[in-house]
């Protein structure tokens, strides 16, 4: 998988919702560790504009699930809300919570970045896993 620096790269710029989906994925392969590079899938539920679409690219350079490889779907919606099910049904639901996204949009970008990195993961996520 790619670092967080590597994955500015590959996006373009390091902003808060590169940064986001970034941080969702890394989450799920710790939770749901996927041995294969097929045994993760996601569904990306974003606003379908920038900067909030940013959060894809995150999570494709965290986690692996990728348009290439076709694990991963993208759908519009009104809140980020990212879910990632492993290939034996187990699964991470994380909601990106409302006041995060605010604060990501009023603060300009490094330092938004800033933030959200010295963040605990539950105070940006929504987390719901379904283990069994
Ligand atoms: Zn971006």
């Amino acid at each position: 998988m790619l670092t967080l620096e590597e994955a500015a790269d590959f996006h373009g710029h390091l902003g808060p919702f590169l940064t986001i989906g970034y941080l969702a994925g890394e989450i799920a392969r710790e939770v749901l560790k996927p041995e294969g590079i097929h045994d993760l899938r996601a569904i990306v539920n974003v606003p379908l504009k920038t900067p909030f679409s940013c959060i894809i690219d995150g999570v494709q350079c965290s986690s692996g699930c990728t348009l290439g490889k076709l694990n991963i779907e993208v759908k519009d919606s009104e809140q980020p809300f990212i879910v990632f099910e492993s290939r034996d049904g187990r699964r991470v639901e994380l909601q990106v919570k409302g006041e995060v996204v605010e604060k990501c949009l009023k603060l300009d970008m490094e330092e938004a970045v800033r933030w959200l990195l010295s963040l605990k993961r539950e105070d940006i996520f929504e987390v719901s896993t379904q283990l069994g």
